[in-house]
């Protein structure tokens, strides 16, 4: 049976009796709700490597700059709870802003937030999205002091995320593991995602394409074109025919570092976004050499 918690004493409270039980290996996926198969593929490695497995469900708001989608962000806790029941999830934790960030929390500049490094969060999203990596770092911090797990589930589709998360872990000495998960894709190649909800079925049939392009990089790239610059134009060229899918950015970066790179020695994360009518979505594909 999943418990649902939305208070954190009650979630302690919890995970003492765990404890007490001698159930101490802990993961944690923290997640936005409207869960999905790529939720679900990190519920599942919590489940086989822990003995509890915590989802948290966080519209985080401070993630979110004014005029994003945070208000239409979809919510369906009932739906979502069902799932973890039938994935056979220990617990789901979803508290609201007050619970998380106290009294007053839109303001801010009332708060202790951690600023990730700016090397890692102006590039990419970072870039086009101001603010919305010190609002994820500090809500993982807090996640991760609240639940105390030995492992924390993160999605690669996400990647500078995981970079983010990486390096704030790192950095601030935190004792967990960050496990790092692949993307789970629709038959159409389509990244899940909570937002393709929104899509229209035009759109729908349009959205795997951001896919197919990198892949058409890809398959250039195994023929031995290893310069950034050049596979960022297959894909241009590819996505040209489809004036619905606007580039927001198109890059090859480091996979670790997310720092821009002209060409790939030994690999690069080639990583793009896209607005589909009001819509963002993110994709990238990791181009390795072999040794
Ligand atoms: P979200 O609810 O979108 O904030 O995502 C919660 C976690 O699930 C993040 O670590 C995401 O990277 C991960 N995630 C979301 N979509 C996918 C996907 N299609 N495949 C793998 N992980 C995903």
């Amino acid at each position: 049976m999943t418990q649902l918690f939305s208070k954190i004493n009650q979630l302690h409270e919890f995970l003492a009796s765990r404890q007490a039980l001698s159930l101490t290996a802990t993961g944690l996926i923290p997640t936005m709700g409207a869960l999905h198969q790529g939720h679900l593929s990190l519920i599942q490695r919590s489940l086989a490597q822990d003995q509890t497995t915590i989802v948290s469900i966080f519209v985080n708001p401070i993630q979110f700059a004014p005029g994003e989608d945070f208000e239409r962000y979809p919510r369906q806790l009932e739906q979502d709870l069902a799932l973890c029941q039938q994935a056979g999830v220990d617990a789901v934790f979803a508290p609201d802003a007050q619970e998380i960030f106290g009294e007053n929390w839109v303001d801010s500049s009332q708060k202790t937030l951690i600023h990730p490094p700016a090397a890692i969060t102006e590039v990419l999203c970072g870039r086009s999205r101001p603010g919305h990596f010190v609002g994820v770092a500090t809500l993982v911090t807090k996640l991760l002091n609240i639940v105390q797990p030995q492992h924390a589930y993160f999605g690669q589709k996400d990647a500078q995320q995981v970079a983010v998360i990486k390096s704030l872990v790192k950095d601030l000495n935190l004792p967990v593991e960050i496990i790092s998960c692949p993307i789970a894709r629709d038959k159409q190649g389509l990244a899940l995602s909570s937002r393709n909800q929104h899509l229209t079925e035009a759109q729908r049939i349009v959205a795997p394409q951001i896919f197919a392009s990198l892949q058409a990089a890809q398959s250039v790239f195994i023929n031995d074109q290893k310069d950034s610059d050049c596979l960022c134009q297959i894909v241009i060229n590819y996505l040209a025919n489809l004036p619905e899918l606007k580039l927001d950015y198109l890059q090859v970066v480091d996979p670790h570092t997310m720092q821009s790179i002209s060409s790939i020695a030994h690999s690069g994360l080639l990583a793009i976004a896209v607005y589909l009518g009001k819509i963002r979505l993110i994709d990238n594909i990791l181009l390795t050499n072999q040794i």
